[in-house]
């Protein structure tokens, strides 16, 4: 079997990931603790952490964004352009997405062709 680099803290950010979405509603200083691990690892070992798994990390408490249970979701409409606004409930910063669907926008890890191989 082929080995993917990084693969150890690849496993450790999921399991880090699940635990602090865990700890999300229970105790926002836990799951902060957790969220901030997630975002060091990445830095460290310099990966690429998934979107979805960095989308839901608040950018300043770094506790982990769940709708109705640590952060308020919120549909916004401005000039005719629609965008997602996730408001943290612990430290009440916010981050707005995109919602069209222009494809240029994508991250790249989101694009087909950022696909190479699928190693089981
Ligand atoms: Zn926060």
């Amino acid at each position: 079997m082929r080995k993917v680099h990084g693969n150890d803290s690849f496993q450790r950010v999921n399991y880090l990931y699940q635990i602090s979405k865990y700890m999300a509603g229970k105790n926002p200083a836990l799951s902060s603790y957790y969220g901030n691990l997630i975002i060091n690892i990445g830095k460290k070992n310099v990966l690429k952490i998934h979107p979805d798994i960095k989308r839901q990390v608040c950018k300043k408490c770094r506790c982990i964004l769940v709708n109705g249970v640590s952060a308020k979701m919120q549909l916004k409409t401005k000039n005719k352009r629609k965008s997602l606004q996730w408001k943290c409930n612990t430290c009440e910063t916010s981050k707005t997405f995109p919602l069209d669907k222009n494809r240029e926008r994508l991250v790249w890890l989101e694009r087909a062709e950022a696909v190479v191989e699928v190693i089981a």
